[in-house]
């Protein structure tokens, strides 16, 4: 599955950040028998759906969605240039599908900052210059090589004049993903044999004092650092916090910090969909569940999902949408009030879809 790695300069909180990730484990209350590895996190997309879903369909349990952050330690000044944990922490970069920074915002006279103050900015400088000076690196090995194969092979030509423009954006300054060139898009396709980091999608965690949770002022500001990618504003502490703490109480902490979900839920959702990850729903007298696939999938992929046998043996979906279903009460009546379509193999799956597969077995 795609994960999302978490990276950051030290002491800003990752590891505070981590453990809550941890503790919030959905893995070990809903997947029993998963193989839990300690430096994932495996924490649930929250969705109000699913109880809805279980209301009408009597289901015992929910499963929502999830998304894995990974850990990755070790970023330093000089981790480009390679020298021993630089290596690792780069490579594991290069397995992630997202990257998401830690940025450190509070201020506390007992944490000492590396950088001697709390600067957001310089923060982000910081790492995006490691990632931005590894990628411009992976050019400068491969560059000369693929211009002097393209005088003679045609077909390479695109893929040089693709490199030529990323490293020019990198030596603006620019990541690749602020600059359009997002992995996934067609422009990043030409570069894909590459590995190159900054062509992930990032978010960014903004590690905050309490009061600056609703301070809009100081958030505009932090987003407008990060824009186009997206931002989250938690106190780490306090998520590590609520983590010991069952749903009530952990809603009443909230409630003293002027919020309604946990700083994790809110990271979750938003990774999910940085991932360019959507959901369709299920449910029986079992379990009402959220199914993860890729944006844009089509209804035998998602069926594939859920067991390949039902992609194999795809005849079409019952699609019913999730406010139709709610409005109707129970599936027979969404059935007689026309609500239910019958979708086939180029159908497109949106979000909210309420499905039942019908295959050959
Ligand atoms: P890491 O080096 O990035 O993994 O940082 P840690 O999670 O180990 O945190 C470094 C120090 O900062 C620890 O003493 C934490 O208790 C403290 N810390 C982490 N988050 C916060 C926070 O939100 N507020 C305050 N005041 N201290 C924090």
């Amino acid at each position: 599955s795609l994960t999302i790695g978490i990276v950051g300069l030290p002491n800003v909180g990752k590891s505070t950040l981590f453990n809550a990730l941890t503790k919030n484990d959905v893995l070990a209350a809903n997947y029993p028998f998963a193989t839990i590895e300690p430096n994932i996190g495996v924490v649930g997309v929250p969705d109000a759906r699913l109880a809805r879903l279980a209301e009408v369909f009597g289901s015992q349990r929910v499963m929502p969605a999830t998304v894995d952050f990974v850990d990755i330690a070790g970023i330093v000044r000089g981790a480009s240039e390679g020298e021993g944990l630089g290596n690792k922490f780069l490579a594991n970069i290069r397995e992630s599908d997202a990257i998401c920074q830690v940025i450190r915002a509070f201020h506390d006279e007992n944490v000492v900052h590396v950088d001697g103050k709390v600067s957001p900015k310089s923060d982000i400088e910081t790492i995006d210059t490691e990632l931005m000076l590894a990628d411009l690196q992976t050019i400068e090995k491969v560059l000369p090589r693929l211009q002097k194969e393209a005088r003679v092979k045609k077909d390479k030509q695109p893929m040089v004049r693709a490199v030529e423009e990323a490293k020019a954006i990198l030596e603006d300054g620019r990541t690749l993903f602020s600059a359009g060139i997002a992995q996934g898009t067609e422009r990043a396709e030409p570069l894909h044999e590459l590995h190159l980091l900054t062509v992930k999608p990032f978010l960014y965690v903004f590690n905050v004092d309490e009061d600056e949770l609703t301070d809009e002022a100081f958030k505009a500001e932090q987003r407008a650092l990060v824009a186009p990618a997206e931002a989250i504003f938690l106190n780490a502490k306090l998520e590590a916090d609520l983590a010991e703490l069952d749903e009530e109480e952990a809603l009443e902490l909230l409630q003293t910090v002027g919020q309604t979900e946990p700083g994790l839920a809110t990271l979750a959702g938003v990774g999910f969909d940085t991932l360019g990850l959507q959901t369709y729903l299920t449910a029986g007298p079992k379990e009402a569940r959220a199914w993860t696939i890729k944006k844009g999938a089509t209804a035998p992929e998602a069926a594939g999902v859920i067991h390949t046998d039902f992609q194999k043996g795809f005849i079409k979906a019952e699609v019913i949408s999730f406010d139709d279903l709610i409005d109707a009460g129970s599936v027979a009546e969404a059935r007689s009030r026309g609500k239910a379509r019958m979708e086939g193999k180029d159908y497109i799956m949106r979000d909210g879809d309420v499905v039942e597969f019908r295959f050959n077995v």
